[in-house]
């Protein structure tokens, strides 16, 4: 019997969250919904993005699956996802990027993993703001220390990068290829320019691929790793990085395989697991019965196969493959403009349902 904590989200997040509920339901799973509210909704709610109630929640069932959530721009309160990664240590980002044949995309044959390393970097949420008491000390600081001149007019973003971190990750993208009988590892870094810091983590990677000889290991400067992406993707296989180039280069990858809507991916840690489409809570669309489903369908592939539900993640990322394919019962993002003969979210779950019964 499993118990998952169901998060729909905001915008969109409920009605993608609805399709992929009743699509894992069909399987005939001993699951059973634990469902949580987080960022605008909970907001309303407990007067807070992250109630306690969800962290409570995940720690308890260990695995969670997630609709996006909606977070304000420069301003208000920061990233929930960011903090649910960074409270329960999810330090894995994984994110597969495979082709699907109905997709419209220039390319095909793409078959990719993301490994971001999900807990530090840029994102650790250290931030001076500008003109402030502390930021003016830190730049005085920088000064006395001869470090360089900040412009006084400057907020400045802390980048930390350790080594227990860098390691952990690398070895977390290792074990993954091992398991899944993967090739090769890319480490992808800009360790010439910031050399202490993505310095450490292309040191940490040359390390670990040291313990894995089997395994075929070379690294990429990350703009040349974003050209090479473009021109021959078909070269790479896992991928590992820290935690904004991994950002950036998912949505490099979401690209090639058709967009957000067909992206997906897992934030794993020791002890849990949130899975979660990688597109936002498009809120121009909510409850407009409009968007794809097939990303947050494609969390659930995952979540049922970290559960070791191969067999039922497998039927169910069949179903998904089978209807994209066909074409008929697919949203606007699948169709050409203009096609008369798109459907909505719900319509598109129907026709995997269907696709469900049949097997
Ligand atoms: P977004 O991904 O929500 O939407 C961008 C555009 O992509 C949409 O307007 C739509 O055209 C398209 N799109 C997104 N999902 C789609 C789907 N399932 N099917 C078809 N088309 C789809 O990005 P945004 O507008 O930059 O962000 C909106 C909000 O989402 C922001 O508050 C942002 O912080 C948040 N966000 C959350 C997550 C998350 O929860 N994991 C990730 C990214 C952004």
């Amino acid at each position: 019997m499993y118990k998952i904590t169901l998060v729909p989200g905001d915008g969109i997040g409920p009605e993608i969250a609805k399709v992929a509920r009743e699509c894992i339901d069909r399987l005939g799973l001993p699951i059973t919904w634990d469902f949580q509210d987080a960022g605008e909704t909970a907001i309303k709610k407990y007067g807070t993005p992250i109630p306690e109630t969800l962290l409570d929640s995940i720690k308890k069932n260990k695995v969670c699956l997630k609709g996006p959530i909606t977070t304000p721009i420069g301003k208000g309160y920061r990233s929930v996802n960011v903090a649910l990664r960074k409270s329960l240590n999810l330090y894995v980002g994984l994110r597969p990027f495979k082709s699907h044949k109905g997709v419209r995309s220039k390319y095909q044959n793409i078959d990719l993993v993301v490994m971001r390393e999900n807990t530090e970097d840029l994102y650790s949420g250290i931030e001076f703001e500008r003109g402030k008491k502390d930021t003016l000390e830190f730049i005085d600081f920088i000064k006395r220390r001869r470090k360089g001149r900040i412009p006084l007019d400057s907020g400045i973003s802390i980048k930390p990068i350790s080594v227990t971190a860098s390691e952990r990750i690398v070895r977390f993208a290792f074990e993954y290829c091992k398991k899944n009988r993967r090739k090769k590892v890319t480490a992808v870094h800009k360790a010439n320019i910031m050399k202490f810091s993505d310095g450490i983590f292309l040191e940490a990677s040359r390390r670990i691929s040291q313990s894995y000889p089997e395994i075929e290991y070379e690294e990429r400067i990350v703009d040349n790793m974003c050209m090479q992406l473009i021109q021959k993707p078909e070269k790479y296989d896992v991928l590992v990085m820290p935690n904004l180039y991994g950002d950036i280069i998912s949505d490099l990858c979401a690209g090639l395989v058709g967009g957000l809507g067909m992206a997906a991916g897992a934030n794993v840690g020791e002890d849990c697991a949130v899975f979660e489409p990688t597109h936002g809570s498009a809120p121009k669309y909510k409850k407009k019965n409009k968007v794809n489903p097939a990303a947050m369908i494609l969390a659930a592939v995952l979540m049922l196969e970290y559960l070791g539900e191969v067999e039922p993640s497998r039927k169910l990322e069949k179903a998904l493959a089978e209807v994209i394919k066909e074409g008929r019962s697919v949203t606007y993002d699948l169709k050409e403009e203009g096609d008369p003969s798109v459907v909505g979210t719900k319509e598109m779950g129907e026709a995997i349902i269907e696709k469900l019964k049949m097997t």
